[in-house]
């Protein structure tokens, strides 16, 4: 699966999600707006940043109400937690290479 498949994907189960949950038009619509005012980088920071807060909220709430031996929701949760720690160290990592490299072309 390539990027484009790979993020039409997300989107279309995201659409699905956001409809149960009662999200609504001018929510998205704001958050367009916040996202067209960033970088290419920083885009993808307040991407990964927004979900990694999201998951963080759900897991502590669920995590006080969950008494499964083997929770699904548990194991999701670890998941997407991990896959997003993984990708913001990463983003971060990035982001200091490139103000050093900015730093550098200045000298
Ligand atoms: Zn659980």
């Amino acid at each position: 699966m390539d990027v484009l498949e790979a993020l039409t994907d997300t989107i279309t189960r995201a659409d699905k999600a956001a409809d149960q949950f009662g999200v609504t038009p001018s929510q998205v619509a704001d958050s367009i707006r916040r996202v067209h005012a960033l970088d290419q980088h920083e885009r993808v920071a307040y991407a990964a940043g927004s979900v990694l807060g999201a998951i963080i909220d759900i897991a502590v709430t669920h995590r006080l109400d969950c008494r499964q031996e083997d929770c699904p929701t548990c194991t999701a949760i670890r998941d997407g937690l991990a896959a997003n720690l993984a990708s913001l160290r990463t983003l971060r990592t990035d982001a200091i290479e490139r103000r050093q490299a900015e730093g550098a072309s200045w000298r």
